[in-house]
């Protein structure tokens, strides 16, 4: 009778048994054996540092390059920011007394303009743990909501509870925007989800031990809490600030206002007014001092423009074209889209206000009916000109996509 060779256990007792060469090992011998193997290898975490794989920050700027478009000052900020967390992280100790400071970052830009997707792609190079948390979820301790330190929770996931290399990793907190005080005055009755919160997150951002719930949440209230030091963690923060250029632009104005004011006038691309954003509108917006100056590294995203709009369609190494050209070959159909097809999607993206985001639920809307009938049909070529993307498209209401 087949047996596991390690324990004896009969097919009959295990849950599963494998056949080997010469035996057999069942369902409880393989964890055992995982469990052994975790240990004696755990010290060999996936995350490990070394100086010889440290990207240069042009080469970091490079491979963004790759995925997202445009964005070039927020990408030079995020490379340079980056790079110097590694070698913040390798600092020697020597007795110099210099101490490299770490450079949490902020991100500002209107929704969908690429900041979370800045922080994925700088997720995929990296060798340490990385998370996207939203500060939307987040308030006071005591009140319905996650608790700060929950944030660290996934962060310690991602890392395998590896503690050591969690408290060397980076996270992503979008909506930070949405901890704003509500009101600029200060002493107005207590702002449960606003600057108590804020309060809370200096403490992280600044580097402290904080014990976070393995599980997250106040599900688990017996759950051993398991301290993280944030000292060597990486904050990057992404907000949309709406209506945070009225604060940049009344800054300006003051500024402006005396000697050579005409000249500097003319210069001010008022379009674009998030390019001048300074920590004192963070602070304008509500976002506290101290968390302004705990995120020294200050950068903003453009609005995306029709150009940046079309090249998103076909640049970025998985742009969206490519994945339906790719999904097609694999049924041997050759898909191509052409110039006006791909001018009509950016016109309706902009003309529904739907942004990057929307791209994708068009282009998705005109495939569908492709998607479904020509893997049953012989012909092997299609052709998406602008003719057949509006056929497609107008049997749909777009106000719908805008919701999703
Ligand atoms: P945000 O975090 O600023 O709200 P996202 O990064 O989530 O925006 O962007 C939403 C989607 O739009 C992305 O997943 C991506 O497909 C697309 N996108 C946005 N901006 C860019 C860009 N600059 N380059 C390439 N794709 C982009």
């Amino acid at each position: 009778m087949d047996k596991c060779s390690f324990c004896g256990r009969t097919k009959k007792e295990a849950n599963l048994l494998i056949a080997g060469l010469e035996g057999h090992i069942c369902d409880y011998c393989i964890e055992q054996a995982h469990s052994i193997v975790m240990e004696e290898l755990g010290s060999r975490s996936n995350f490990k540092l070394d100086n010889v794989n440290l990207l240069k920050p042009e080469e970091i700027k490079k491979f963004l390059d790759d995925y997202v478009i445009g964005q070039e000052d927020a990408k030079k900020y995020l490379s340079v920011a980056v790079y110097n967390h590694y070698k913040r992280l390798m600092q020697p100790k020597d007795k110099d007394d210099v101490e490299i400071e770490k450079s949490n970052i902020i991100l500002v830009g209107e929704t969908g303009t690429g900041k979370t997707l800045l922080a994925r792609t700088i997720a995929r190079m990296l060798h340490v743990p990385f998370t996207i948390v939203d500060a939307t979820v987040l308030t006071e301790a005591g009140y319905v909501g996650e608790d700060i330190e929950s944030l660290l929770t996934r962060l310690l996931q991602n890392a395998d509870y590896d503690v050591a290399a969690a408290e060397k990793g980076i996270v992503f907190i979008d909506e930070i925007d949405k901890i704003a005080r509500k009101s600029d005055n200060p002493s107005i009755t207590r702002d449960v989800s606003g600057e108590g919160v804020q309060q809370g997150l200096l403490k992280l951002l600044e580097g402290s031990i904080v014990n976070v719930p393995p599980q997250g949440g106040r599900k688990h209230p017996e759950q051993k809490m398991i301290p993280v030091d944030t000292k060597n963690i990486l904050f990057i923060c992404g907000g949309a600030f709406d209506g945070i250029e009225k604060k940049i632009a009344s800054r300006l104005n003051t500024q402006i206002v005396g000697y050579g004011a005409s000249q500097n006038r003319e210069k001010i691309d008022k379009g674009n007014l998030l390019q001048y954003i300074a920590p004192q509108d963070l602070k304008a917006y509500g976002m506290i001092p101290e968390i302004v100056g705990r995120l020294p590294v200050l950068s903003y995203l453009n609005p995306l423009d029709r150009d940046v709009l079309k090249r998103i369609l076909t640049e970025p190494k998985n742009a969206i074209t490519k994945q339906y050209i790719k999904l097609f070959k694999m049924d041997g159909i050759e898909l191509e889209f052409n110039e006006s097809a791909l001018d009509y999607m950016v016109d309706k993206s902009i003309e529904f206000k739907l942004g990057a985001r929307g791209l994708r639920s068009i282009c998705e809307t005109i495939m569908i009916d492709a998607m479904f009938e020509l893997p049953g049909k012989n012909e092997k070529k299609l052709v998406v000109t602008s003719d057949y993307a509006s056929h497609k498209l107008e049997k749909v209401n777009l106000k719908i996509l805008k919701a999703s």
